[in-house]
């Protein structure tokens, strides 16, 4: 079922039973409603009818009872403690039921005799009149003894006809009512339903690889929030996209040229150079050094698809950050030192902290590696250690040509590298993703600061 159709149906399910409820209210309900009302407000008249007799000792009850009579069209007997009649009013022209009819009204009085409660009220088809009534009976009590009695009869109104009205002016009324409701459920259920089929259409667009399609959302919140989320998961698939497609190339090309060494270095050996042991000897370090570049990238991915899959969970140890930055720099020294480069360290005060050493190792050298390859004429690099009150911060700063801040984002994605990037810059475009994917396993949080023309400083927060 569509959207469109459930909405519109829900809608026209509401109208029937609005609709039902008043037919079962106006229609069913009515009669018993005013024989309730009717009975309720007898029985309270009887009630201080009793009162004003029981009370007045003089014969101006009888004027009482005479008002009464008339303005609420009721026959009135009273009868004193020796049931005798002492007052009687017939509003119907002796139509009726406590005049004339002798057996009935004994009937009344033993019923209002034996009742609990010293009241009645019953029911009664009037044959004379034709008609229902209502019979009401109340004891006159006086100290506490009962004096008399009060009768009252009244005519039940049918209501036969005001319930035919009524059925005409429901009818009519469900007719509208599903008319309107119709009418505003299928223009309420387009204009709620055209936007998500729109926004349909144009996911089955982007699902093709369309990544310009838009997505419009509409006056509804929810509908507006869904279109913004969908924008931002196009804009995110096509950024994953054309990633995937540049690692394809980046990887092929950094796989390829080392494979065309490999192999145009192994045929000088063979052709040219197998008899020449200084030539041989700097045509074999060539391929060595292919060899670890493709090792090295081949590791690359590896340890980053093992990261991301979740599977590695980290070691954690017990570590003095001081001396352990001290070990992973002291490894430097010798290799950077040769080749002019100085790595700075700045320690701060000892501070035991818990983490997979290994791991963070790998990610501290990859910055570390970055800062060298990345770093400006002078060739410093420098390490600090700033111990806060949430942690210990790890800074590596180089004095390079820094990151654009449009790129800050970009820079710690799988396989993104600048279009700057040379072959002398021993990278795969991994090192930063392989970090990030290393600082999100321990939770720690991590980031760059950057100016152009001034260096980088990456840095992260090993939480204590
Ligand atoms: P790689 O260095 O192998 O290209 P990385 O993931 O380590 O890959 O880095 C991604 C990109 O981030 C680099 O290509 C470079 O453009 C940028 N980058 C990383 N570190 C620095 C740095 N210290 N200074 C300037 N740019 C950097």
């Amino acid at each position: 079922m569509t959207l469109r159709m459930r909405i519109a149906a829900h809608f026209i399910l509401f109208t029937v039973i609005v609709s039902a409820l008043l037919w079962l209210m106006e229609v069913v309900l009515f009669e018993r409603l005013y024989y309730d009302a009717k009975t309720r407000e007898t029985k309270a008249i009887a009630a201080d009818l009793a009162v004003s007799c029981a009370n007045d000792t003089t014969e101006d009850f009888k004027a009482v009872l005479t008002d009464a009579a008339v303005n609420n069209q009721l026959c009135i007997s009273v009868y004193d403690g020796k049931r005798r009649l002492a007052f009687q009013r017939d509003v119907m022209n002796n139509g009726c039921l406590l005049h004339g009819h002798d057996n009935m009204l004994f009937t009344f009085i033993q019923a209002l005799d034996s009742s609990s409660d010293g009241t009645i009220c019953q029911r009664v088809y009037d044959e004379q009149i034709g008609m229902e009534t209502l019979v009401v009976g109340c004891l006159i009590h006086v100290d506490d003894e009962t004096q008399g009695v009060i009768l009252l009869n009244t005519i039940l109104e049918p209501v036969d006809s005001t319930v035919a009205m009524l059925k005409r002016f429901v009818l009519l009324f469900t007719v509208m009512v599903m008319v309107i409701g119709c009418v505003i459920a299928i223009v309420l259920a387009n204009r709620l339903s055209a936007p998500i089929v729109r926004i349909t259409a144009s996911a089955k667009r982007m699902a093709r690889g369309d990544y310009h399609t838009r997505f419009e959302g509409s006056s509804c919140r929810e509908v507006d929030e869904l279109a913004r989320a969908l924008t931002y998961a196009e804009h995110e698939i096509s950024r994953a996209d054309s990633m995937q497609r540049d690692l394809v190339a980046n990887v092929s090309h950094d796989l390829r040229t080392p494979l065309t060494m490999l192999k145009a270095y192994a045929e000088m050996i063979r052709d040219l150079s197998g008899d020449n042991p200084v030539k041989r000897n700097a045509h074999l370090q060539v391929i060595i050094d292919e060899t670890d570049r493709l090792a090295a990238l081949v590791n690359d991915i590896l340890d980053l698809s093992r990261l991301e899959s979740g599977s590695q969970k980290p070691e954690m140890q017990e570590i003095d950050v001081t001396s352990w930055l001290t070990d992973i720099i002291a490894r430097y020294k010798g290799v950077s030192e040769q080749m002019g480069y100085h790595i700075t360290f700045t320690p701060d005060a000892p501070c035991t902290v818990t983490c997979d050493p290994a791991k963070l190792e790998r990610a501290v050298c990859n910055l570390i590696n970055n800062a060298i390859n990345y770093t400006g004429e002078d060739k410093q690099v420098f390490v600090r250690q700033v111990n806060t009150a949430d942690g210990v911060r790890i800074e590596v700063q180089d004095t390079g040509n820094g990151i654009e801040e449009d790129k800050i984002k970009l820079i710690f994605d799988k396989y993104y590298r600048s279009e700057h990037h040379t072959r002398e810059v021993v990278g795969t475009g991994l090192g930063l993703s392989i970090v990030k994917a290393i600082l999100k396993l321990h939770g720690y949080s991590y980031g760059v600061r950057s100016r152009v023309g001034e260096g980088s400083v990456f840095w992260f927060l090993i939480k204590k």
